[in-house]
């Protein structure tokens, strides 16, 4: 049954991958790892050359505006909004211009995205967007997206972007979401703490019980989503008709395994539900 399941992956069309800052950097600097970057865009590139649909979903642009302005992120004023927004200003541009650079080595063209809540919210703005993805898409092209974090406040954010790129699989009618993070999967309990936490390979039905599982920390003091946001995202794509993934992105290189059908990660099965409203659960985001 539960191969099935994964066999199942490997008939996906329509892929969302989201990483996350803290899987992007040197561990030790803060500085991008290249290398990291170059493995996930070639794994992205060969999901493409198989003729599916793929968006990526990442994160990095405070933390490569912060490094590139020379700011530490460990003094309080460099975690003011206004600060926050500056760095975005120069660090999505900076990852897209690398982002850009090692998709073109594949010969592959690549497109950036960004979101706030009004977005999906404000209906033209929803049809746009939905517009534009489905034009890069059968274009080919690779779109790249990030929240717009140079304009976004607490008010108009979405906040993380485990819930963006669920947003975003809900918004294109994807039918998978791999979210790359720092840790395996779902546990029953924090692992680094309860040595008896056992390992959850495939969630059918996301329930209250699996939810209370959700804890509030990763481990990571990189970007902003814990297990909660992630288990938030798996609401958002499974209710609106997609599996999702959550997987180590110690080795990148799992994506293809997962495409292959291994049993990797925590799969969270999709449950479609015709009454899921994207737009409103969008607007009441943060109450
Ligand atoms: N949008 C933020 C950035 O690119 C990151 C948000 C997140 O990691 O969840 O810096």
């Amino acid at each position: 049954m539960e191969n099935e399941i994964r066999e199942e992956i490997k008939t996906k069309k329509r892929i969302v991958v989201k990483i996350g800052s803290s899987s992007l950097q040197h561990r030790e600097t803060g500085d991008l790892d290249y290398n990291r970057m170059e493995v996930l865009v070639r794994e992205l590139c060969n999901l493409r050359n198989q003729g599916k649909d793929v968006v990526l979903v990442t994160s990095g642009a405070i933390a490569v505006g912060k490094k590139a302005m020379g700011l530490t992120g460990t003094e309080k004023k460099d975690n003011h909004l206004g600060i926050k927004q500056a760095c975005a200003a120069v660090g999505q541009a900076r990852l897209m211009m690398i982002y850009q650079k090692i998709f073109s080595e594949y010969n592959q063209v690549a497109a950036q995205i960004l979101m706030t809540k009004d977005t999906i919210v404000n209906d033209f703005n929803r049809n746009n967007a939905r517009n534009t993805f489905s034009e890069l898409l059968s274009l080919g092209v690779i779109p790249i997206v990030n929240e717009n974090d140079t304009v976004a406040t607490y008010e108009i954010g979405i906040g993380d972007n485990d819930t963006l790129s669920a947003i975003v699989t809900a918004l294109i009618g994807a039918d998978l979401l791999i979210l790359l993070s720092d840790i395996d999967g779902l546990y029953t309990d924090d692992p680094r703490s309860n040595p008896e936490a056992r390992f959850i390979e495939e969630v059918e039905e996301l329930t209250e019980e699996y939810c209370r599982m959700g804890k509030e920390s990763t481990g990571s003091d990189v970007g902003t989503g814990g297990m909660n946001t992630k288990i938030n995202a798996a609401r958002i794509a499974t209710n609106s008709g997609a599996d999702m993934i959550i997987a180590n992105s110690a080795d990148i290189r799992i994506i293809h395994r997962i495409m292959d059908g291994r049993r990797l990660g925590t799969l969270f099965k999709e449950h479609r539900q015709e009454e899921f409203d994207l737009v409103s659960f969008v607007e009441h985001l943060h109450e």
